[in-house]
C-alpha cells in the first residue's frame, strides 16, 4: 500500500533545530571534545535515522543507541559513522554487531567467556567498557570485579576502544552525588589504562553534564535530550548556558464543532458537564497516539490561544472547549508554537507529573513524522 496520509495529524520535526542545538553545544565545548548523538528509542520519538543524519551533518562524530536492532537500522539506512550500543547485548549476537561495525558495551567477565566460546569471528570485537559508578544499572562497580574482567580480557580478540560511565543526578542542583560518582570513576579508569595500552575514547557526560561543564569531559559527550531542544531538568532550564531550540511539534485539526447545552456531558464516564452553552471541538487524536488520559484538563492551542481538553481522552479522539465556533479543519497544536503562544514538552511533562523524555518517547508511530 502506498503511504498516503488521510488523517490530519502529524508530528513535525525541525531538523534545523537539531543542528542548531549541536552547534550551540559545540561552541561551548573544548574543540577536542566530540559529540556522540544519542538516538535511541527512535530518536526520543523524533525519528532516529533523520535525527542521526542531521546530527552528523552538524558535526556529531558518532551515534549511541540502546539496542543492537536500533544500531543495525542506522547502518542499513546507510549511516557509516561509529555507533555504540549502550545496553546489554547477549554474547551470541556479538559477531553480528561486529559484521555491521557496531561497538558493544561490555562489563561482565562471564560475557567475555561466553563470547570466546560462541564467536566465529576472526576480526577483533570493538567494545566500550561500562563502569557503574553509582547509577546502579549496568557496569563494573568494584576494583576486584574490574580486575577479574581485565584478567579475562583477551586483547587479541577484543578491541577495547572506549570506557564510560553514566550519572544519576547530573541534572540536579546539588552536585555531591555527581562528585561521588566522578571519584569512583577516576581510579577504575586508571586500572583500565594500565591493562589496555591503546587510545581509549573516554566519555562520561550526558546532556546535563555537557551543558553544565561540571568536570573535565574527556573525549566525548553523549548528547541526548538537549539535542532535541529539551532541558534535562527544570534546574537546567533555569540555569541554561544557552537557549535550546525544541525540534518537535504536534499538530492536528478540528474534525467536528458543536454547541452544547448546559448540563450536557462530554466523553466516557461523563466526567465533564457543560456549565452553560459551550462550543466543543473534537480532535482526531487520542491515547492511541500517545496522548494519554492524563492530558485531560491540559491545554492545546487554537487560534493562537490556549483552550482546555475536556472530558476523558479516548483512544483516537478527544474534545476541547472552544471560546467560539471555529471551522472544521482549524489547526490545533498540542506541542509547539502557534502565534505568540507555545506549549513545550517540559510544561506537558509537569502537568502529567513525568519528564519530557517520557512524553516524547510515548508519541506512537501512528502519528506520521514530517521533517522540515
Ligand atoms: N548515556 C546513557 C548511558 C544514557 O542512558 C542516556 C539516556 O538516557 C544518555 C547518555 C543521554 O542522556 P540525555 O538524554 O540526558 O542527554
Amino acid at each position: 500500500m502506498k503511504s498516503v496520509k488521510y488523517r490530519p495529524a502529524q508530528i513535525e520535526i525541525d531538523l534545523s533545530a537539531i543542528r542548531k542545538n549541536i552547534h550551540s553545544l559545540q561552541a561551548t565545548l573544548e574543540p577536542q571534545t566530540d559529540i556522540i548523538a544519542v538516538v535511541k528509542a527512535n530518536g526520543y520519538g523524533h525519528g532516529d535515522v533523520q535525527v542521526a543524519r542531521a546530527a552528523l551533518e552538524a558535526g556529531a562524530t558518532g551515534l549511541a543507541v540502546a539496542l543492537l536492532e536500533e544500531a543495525i537500522k542506522l547502518r542499513e539506512s546507510g549511516i557509516a559513522a561509529p555507533i555504540l550500543v549502550m545496553g546489554w547485548v547477549a554474547p551470541e549476537f556479538a559477531d553480528i554487531a561486529n559484521e555491521y561495525g557496531i561497538t558493544l558495551t561490555v562489563f561482565q567477565a562471564s560475557w567475555l567467556e561466553s563470547y570466546y566460546q560462541l564467536s566465529n569471528s576472526t576480526a577483533k570485537l570493538p567494545i566500550h567498557i561500562k563502569l557503574d559508578t553509582g547509577m546502579g544499572r549496568i557496569g563494573i562497580r568494584e576494583e576486584s570485579e574490574l580486575n577479574d574482567f581485565l584478567g579475562k580480557l583477551d586483547q587479541s580478540r577484543i578491541n577495547v576502544t572506549g570506557v564510560y560511565t553514566h550519572f544519576a543526578t547530573a541534572d540536579e542542583e546539588d552536585t555531591d552525588y555527581y562528585e561521588f560518582q566522578v571519584s569512583r570513576f577516576e581510579p577504575l579508569l586508571e586500572i583500565i589504562k594500565q591493562s589496555v595500552k591503546q587510545d581509549l575514547t573516554i566519555h562520561i557526560g550526558n546532556s546535563a553534564v555537557s551543558l553544565r561543564h561540571l568536570n573535565h569531559l574527556y573525549h566525548a559527550v553523549r548528547f541526548g535530550i538537549g539535542m532535541y531542544g529539551l532541558y534535562p531538568s527544570t534546574y537546567l532550564k533555569e540555569n541554561r548556558p544557552f537557549d535550546l531550540v525544541p525540534a518537535l511539534s504536534l499538530k492536528t485539526q478540528l474534525s467536528h464543532v458543536k454547541r452544547v447545552n448546559p448540563g450536557e456531558s462530554i466523553s466516557y464516564g461523563t466526567t465533564y458537564k457543560a456549565e452553560k452553552h459551550e462550543w466543543i471541538g473534537t480532535i482526531p487524536i487520542g491515547y492511541g497516539d500517545g496522548i494519554q488520559r492524563r492530558w485531560q484538563n491540559f491545554e492545546v492551542l487554537i487560534d493562537g490561544k490556549r483552550m482546555p481538553l475536556v472530558g476523558r481522552i479516548c483512544m483516537d479522539q478527544c474534545m476541547v472547549r472552544l471560546d467560539q465556533a471555529y471551522p472544521i479543519g482549524t489547526e490545533v497544536t498540542f506541542i509547539g508554537q502557534q502565534g505568540k503562544e507555545s506549549i513545550y514538552l517540559e510544561e506537558i511533562a509537569t502537568h502529567l507529573d513525568t519528564i519530557n523524555y517520557e512524553v516524547a518517547c510515548l508519541l506512537t508511530d501512528r502519528l506520521p513524522r514530517m521533517y522540515l
